[in-house]
């Protein structure tokens, strides 16, 4: 197939990236560079199956040649305001991206008579009600939060896919991604892994916002990508929540990141940086994965921060 993914420059974007050009794709990615990286593109540059456009999904998108497939990965993906490349920094662009963004993707498509798979996320179920999220549940979103910007822009694009599906005969899918990491996020957009990571690597104590007991399940970069390309690979159009179920409190992550890394700074509570409309717990419900896609993650939560330990210490031209 040739392929065109936006947010190419991303974490997730470029790992993408090399899964679909390993498996024989011709990939043109796209980015605006908001919030990516070009070196994690950087080995690809003399890839032939390999071009990129630098271009803003929100203005209208052309791309010379037929195309077999579009996915859309483009925008903002960090929660938080401390970082200036964390959504509430970027409101606009992080709801044109989910909107505009959305559109003309889905119009780009559409024209090429190409699948089309949408980029959404756990967010859209918000602060939820109902544990673990399966796919059957609306979710329980602010709509003038601190997160709304995101938030809001993901459940207007899923509206949008499946209008695009359901009228216009659009061949679209739908991925609810959960918290995800490993190798080429960046070290500066205030996501917890990269954050405490980055912390622990510096002997620092690591920043544990409100009373640390909120929850979170994280999937290694791998397991999600390759959930991802079953699915753009299915028929199956309905969202389908990619993540690991693996739950655990972000003070038992802090505690296992100071372990694999001998930090022995500690904590530092913050109970006042509570983030407005940080969800307390959150699992997703993989059985859809599973029975769908015959997917479920591999890699365990000590292997995966490993892994990204390593690749954090090379970043930071440690050995
Ligand atoms: P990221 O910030 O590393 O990557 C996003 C990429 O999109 C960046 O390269 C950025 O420059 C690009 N971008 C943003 N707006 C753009 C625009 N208007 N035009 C062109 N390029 C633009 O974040 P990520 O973690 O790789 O997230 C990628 C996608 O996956 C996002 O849509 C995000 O919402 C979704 N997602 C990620 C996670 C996760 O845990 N990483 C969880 C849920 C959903
Ligand atoms: N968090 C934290 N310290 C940090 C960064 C984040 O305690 O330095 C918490 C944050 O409040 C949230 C969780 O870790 O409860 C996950 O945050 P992240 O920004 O990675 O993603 P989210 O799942 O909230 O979108």
């Amino acid at each position: 197939m040739r392929i065109l993914l936006t947010g190419a420059a991303g974490f997730l974007g470029s790992h993408l990236c090399d899964r679909l050009l390993a498996e024989g794709h011709e990939v043109v990615g796209m980015d605006n560079f908001v919030t990516g990286n070009r070196e994690n593109l950087v080995h690809l540059v003399r890839n032939k199956n390999f071009t990129f456009i630098r271009h803003d999904v929100s203005e209208t998108i052309t791309v010379r040649g037929k195309l077999d497939a579009v996915l859309h990965f483009a925008s903002p993906a960090s929660p938080n305001p401390a970082s200036p490349f964390g959504y509430p920094n970027l409101p606009v662009e992080t709801l044109k991206a989910g909107s505009l963004g959305t559109f003309n993707t889905l119009d780009l498509a559409r024209i090429n008579q190409a699948r089309y798979l949408f980029a959404s996320t756990s967010e859209v179920y918000g602060d939820p009600l109902e544990h673990p999220q399966t796919e059957t549940y609306w979710g329980h979103v602010d709509p003038i939060g601190l997160r709304s910007m995101y938030d809001e822009a993901k459940r207007f694009s899923e509206a949008l896919v499946m209008a695009y599906f359901r009228s216009k005969g659009a061949d679209t899918r739908i991925v609810r991604i959960f918290n995800t990491y490993g190798p080429r996020m960046r070290l500066d957009d205030g996501r917890v892994v990269p954050s405490f990571i980055q912390q622990a690597l510096c002997s620092e104590p690591l920043t544990i916002y409100g009373d640390g007991l909120q929850t979170r399940s994280f999937c290694y970069v791998d397991d999600l990508v390759d959930g991802i390309y079953r699915l753009l690979l299915s028929d199956e159009h309905l969202p389908v929540n990619i993540g690991n179920p693996t739950e655990t409190s972000i003070l038992d992550f802090a505690e296992t990141i100071n372990r694999l890394t001998g930090n022995t700074a500690g904590l530092d509570y913050h109970p006042d940086q509570r983030l407005d409309n940080d969800p307390q717990r959150r699992r997703p419900d993989i059985s859809r994965a599973r029975s769908l896609l015959g997917w479920e993650p591999k890699v365990n939560l000590e292997e995966g921060l490993t892994r990204a330990i390593a690749s954090y210490k090379e970043k930071l031209g440690m050995k």
